[in-house]
C-alpha cells in the first residue's frame, strides 16, 4: 500500500482530524514486474544473437577469413544469427503492435481450406526438411467470420511450432471442422509434447519449456503470445491438449459465419 496521511484543521487551526488514505498498488507494482522481466526478457534475447554475430566477425578480421572452411563455417554461423535476430524484432514489433491495439481486423467471409492452403504452401519446405508429413484436411466451402491473413498467420505460427516439436518421421495435421454454432480448427502433432502443467503458461511472451531446446530449434517464444492475441480479436478461443512423448493438439473454436 501507499499510504498518505493528512491532518484536518479548522479555521483557527486547531486539530479537527485526520485524513489517511491507502492507495492499492499490488496490481501497479504487478504490471511494473511484467513490464520490466519484458524488458530483460527483450534485452537478453537481442544480445545473445548479437554477441555472436560480433564475435564471428572479429575473429574472421583476425585471421581466420584465411582458413577456407573457417570462412565459410564462420559467415554461415553469422547468417543464421542475423536471420533469428531478424525473426526476432519482426515478432516484436507484431506483438508490439497487437498489445497497443495498433491493428485491425477486418472480419470478412474466411474460406477456410484456402487459408490451411497458403500456410501449407508457405510451411511446406521446412515440414519436408524436417521430415514431417504436413497434412491439411478441411472442408471445401467452410467459412468462418474472420482476417484471412490474420488466420494464415495463426495457422503458420502453430504450424512452425509443431514442426519444431516434432522429430523427422512425425506428422503435422491441420483440420477444420464444422459444429452447430462453430468451427473447429486444429493442429495436432507427433511431436515431444508438452507437460500439462506448463500448458497454462505456454502463451505468456517468452515463456518456454525447454529453454535450451527451443532457443536450438529457432523459437523466438514470443509465437504463442501472438497466436493468443489473435484468436482474442477473433473472439475465439484455444485450448491445447498434450501427451508427453507423444504429441500435442492446438484446439481453435471460432464463430461460424451466419448469412
Ligand atoms: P517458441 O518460439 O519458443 O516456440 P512459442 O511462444 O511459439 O515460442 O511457444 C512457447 C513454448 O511452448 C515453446 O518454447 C515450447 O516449449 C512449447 N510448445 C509450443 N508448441 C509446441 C508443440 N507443438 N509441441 C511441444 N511444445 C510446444
Amino acid at each position: 500500500y501507499d499510504i498518505y496521511a493528512a491532518p484536518v484543521l479548522s479555521q483557527s487551526e486547531k486539530l479537527r482530524g485526520t485524513v489517511v488514505v491507502l492507495h492499492d498498488i499490488t496490481e501497479l507494482k504487478r504490471l511494473e514486474k511484467v513490464r520490466k522481466d519484458f524488458v530483460a526478457n527483450v534485452s537478453h534475447e537481442l544480445k545473445t544473437p548479437v554477441t555472436s554475430i560480433k564475435g564471428f566477425a572479429e575473429t574472421l578480421l583476425d585471421g581466420a577469413m584465411d582458413v577456407a572452411e573457417h570462412r565459410e563455417e564462420f559467415i554461415r554461423i553469422i547468417q543464421k544469427e542475423s536471420t533469428r535476430l531478424e525473426e526476432l524484432v519482426v515478432d516484436l514489433l507484431e506483438l508490439s503492435k497487437i498489445e497497443q491495439g495498433n491493428f485491425n481486423i477486418t472480419f470478412m467471409a474466411v474460406e477456410l481450406d484456402q487459408v490451411f492452403e497458403e500456410a501449407r504452401a508457405l510451411m511446406a519446405k521446412r515440414a519436408e526438411e524436417a521430415g514431417i508429413e504436413l497434412v491439411v484436411d478441411a472442408p471445401v466451402g467452410l467459412v468462418i467470420a474472420g482476417d484471412a491473413s490474420r488466420m494464415k498467420q495463426i495457422a503458420i505460427n502453430l504450424i512452425t511450432n509443431a514442426i519444431m516439436y516434432t522429430p523427422a518421421g512425425g506428422t503435422v495435421r491441420m483440420s477444420a471442422a464444422e459444429h452447430a454454432e462453430e468451427v473447429e480448427v486444429c493442429v495436432v502433432d507427433t511431436g515431444v509434447g508438452i507437460d500439462p502443467e506448463e500448458i497454462p503458461r505456454i502463451f505468456e511472451r517468452f515463456y518456454r519449456v525447454d529453454k535450451t531446446r527451443s532457443r536450438h530449434s529457432g523459437g523466438t517464444g514470443l509465437g504463442l503470445a501472438i497466436v493468443k492475441h489473435l484468436v482474442d480479436a477473433h473472439n475465439g478461443q484455444i485450448k491445447v491438449e498434450s501427451q508427453p512423448g507423444e504429441g500435442t493438439t492446438f484446439r481453435l473454436f471460432f464463430k461460424k459465419k451466419t448469412n
